[in-house]
């Protein structure tokens, strides 16, 4: 990913992708310590707009504050520097990645004297979970990693060491032929997947893990709405691995995997084990705002 053309944020100035560099001995690289955030942006009939940018940008932010790391940008200013890589690097539909880590002043725990760096990178990404995934569903796995216990690592931040985690469940299921992993919470509950939020349907309801054990994915706070709005209840709850495989339907959520049905789980198939209607109404519903032909003109950045 670093050899190509394009220009990346770095620190205020935008500079070519090639240069777009750090030294091997940055803190953020030893320890972990970083958080970042991942965003889309859409082709639109008025052009480009990037997907809930007010709320990426405030949860990244937070995760900031919540790891004590202090930003040396204010919102205002990451969220013109969003809309301008996207723009110079005239992409039209993109994935976005704002990354804030330590410099390379010092090794060890302590991270008090370190200066804080953030970039802004953004390139073409297709479907994260297989072209044939959004419309056909994925095979996923429980993976025999437990999700971070929140007061191991807290999961209201994005952060860099979350995902070790996360690899090394999708690298297990992987391995077996699934496509995606999912994480259980140290209690044995459904938490998320390796990378997305997970909903399931029963009985024309929907039902999604409470944020104990999960990020507040931004595209899961869109899909309750969108759900609500159409008349569908949603239910934040506890959710057994054994409520999953009953469903009706089921699905996960995220920037990345957008909304992807999931036909099976741990090799059991769930529901008719095809996207269900109710996924079908809610990612066509998710893609209508994303591409500026739906409601929630409110979600979009045009840049
Ligand atoms: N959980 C995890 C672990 C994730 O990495 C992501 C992707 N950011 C999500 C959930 C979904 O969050 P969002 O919808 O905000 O992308």
């Amino acid at each position: 990913m670093a050899d190509r053309d394009g220009v990346i944020w770095s620190d205020g100035k935008m500079i070519p992708w090639r240069e777009a560099t750090t030294h091997v001995l940055t803190h953020t690289l030893h320890y972990g310590m970083g958080v970042f955030e991942g965003l889309r942006a859409y082709e639109t009939p008025r052009g480009s707009a990037i997907f809930r940018l007010k709320e990426h940008t405030d949860r990244l932010f937070n995760s900031a504050h919540i790891f004590m790391m202090k930003m040396p940008y204010d919102k205002a200013t990451l969220i013109q520097a969003q809309c301008d890589v996207v723009r110079q690097n005239d992409l039209k539909s993109c994935y976005i990645r704002p990354i804030v880590f330590y410099g390379s002043e010092a090794m060890g725990i302590s991270a008090k004297t370190l200066s804080v760096h953030v970039a802004i990178a953004a390139w073409a990404w297709g479907t994260y979970l297989g072209p044939d995934g959004l419309e056909k569903g994925i095979r996923v796995k429980t993976s025999s990693f437990t999700r971070h216990h929140v007061n191991i690592n807290m999961c209201r931040a994005k952060s860099v060491t979350t995902y070790a985690n996360s690899i090394l469940a999708h690298q297990e299921v992987a391995h077996d032929g699934y496509d995606e992993a999912l994480l259980l919470d140290v209690d044995g509950y459904v938490a998320e997947g390796a990378g997305e939020n997970i909903f399931i349907v029963k009985q024309g309801k929907l039902y999604t893990p409470d944020l104990t054990s999960c990020l507040e994915g931004i595209t899961r706070a869109s899909l309750i709405e969108l759900a609500e709005e159409i008349g569908i209840p949603v239910i934040e709850k506890r959710i057994t691995r054994d409520e999953v495989y009953c469903a009706d339907e089921a699905f996960f959520t995220g920037t990345a995997a957008e909304v992807t049905p999931i036909r099976e789980l741990d090799n059991r198939t769930i529901g008719s084990g095809r996207r269900g209607p109710i996924t079908e109404k809610l990612q066509a519903l998710f893609f209508e705002c994303a591409r500026g032909n739906g409601k929630h003109a409110e979600w979009l950045t045009h840049v």
